[in-house]
């Protein structure tokens, strides 16, 4: 068993999951946070009968058998305190977009209908439109449960690389204003579209849902397992300072 002791700043996700991995390594681990709860940006709120989710709108690994499906399980996030798995929602819907003529697009989780949704706006940039639905379906399965053969793998990963392109960027090659609206506004336009289509491209194969109860329930769930590693551990002086 190890005698080095690792501390922690920031018990936010990173950091929970970091000690939680550690802990189980034999590792002494002591967190610090300068906040009350854990989380850090992952937190919600509750507003009467509603929960204010500041963070998780999709996470990835919701589904069994999908990439880091067994990482949030080790790490205890889908269960809750009371022993019941945290439900998970796939919208039809990922996202509804108001645009400043007044005209809203929805992004739809089925493709075809995403693909319908975006020519109404944009039928000069059916090439364009149809290119992006593709690389959905391209990414999509990069995540989900379903297997590729290598070819597959790269064509999945040089997609990814692709679309680590500005959004403002991407946005110049359609015609349609709305549309090159919708590309540079829906996320911050200095930001890469995969900070777009990695959530939209897993909805469809229902990978990336919404873990019911919120995102402050989510991290409470981690440290409430993070604690009983530490514990486990009699040999390990454990703290959760915050
Ligand atoms: C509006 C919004 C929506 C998002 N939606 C999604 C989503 O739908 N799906 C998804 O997967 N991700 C989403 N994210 C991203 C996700 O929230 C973050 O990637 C993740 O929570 C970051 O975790 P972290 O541990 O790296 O950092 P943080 O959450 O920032 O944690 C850092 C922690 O360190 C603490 N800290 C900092 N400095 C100190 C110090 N000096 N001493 C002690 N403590 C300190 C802070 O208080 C905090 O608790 C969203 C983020 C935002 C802001």
């Amino acid at each position: 068993m190890s005698t080095d002791h690792v501390v922690i700043i920031g018990a936010g996700i990173a950091g929970l999951s970091a000690a939680s991995f550690l802990a189980r390594s034999g590792y002494t681990v002591t967190v610090l946070e300068s906040h009350a709860l854990p989380g850090g940006l992952c937190t919600s709120w509750k507003r009467g009968q509603y929960t204010i989710d500041y963070c998780v709108h999709w996470l990835m690994g919701t589904k069994e058998g999908s990439e880091f499906n067994q990482l949030w399980k080790d790490l205890g996030a889908f269960t809750n305190d009371d022993g019941s798995t945290v439900p998970i929602v796939n919208f039809d819907q990922f996202s509804t977009m108001g645009l400043s003529k007044g005209d809203s697009i929805t992004l739809y989780s089925d493709l075809e209908a995403l693909e319908k949704e975006l020519l109404r706006y944009g039928d000069e940039d059916r090439k364009e439109v149809h290119a992006f639905i593709a690389s959905l379906k391209k990414l999509g399965t990069r995540f989900s449960d379903e297997k590729t053969n290598i070819l597959g793998s790269i064509s999945q990963f040089l997609t990814l690389f692709k679309h680590l392109q500005p959004m403002k960027e991407y946005s110049k090659r359609f015609k349609s204003q709305i549309l090159q609206e919708l590309f540079s506004t829906e996320i911050p336009e200095d930001w890469s579209l995969i900070a777009l289509t990695l959530g939209l491209s897993q909805q469809p194969y229902q990978c990336a849902g919404y873990p019911v109860g919120g995102s402050l329930n989510l991290a409470k769930n981690i440290e409430r397992e993070k604690q009983s590693d530490l514990e486990s551990h009699s040999d390990i002086t454990a703290r959760w300072i915050a």
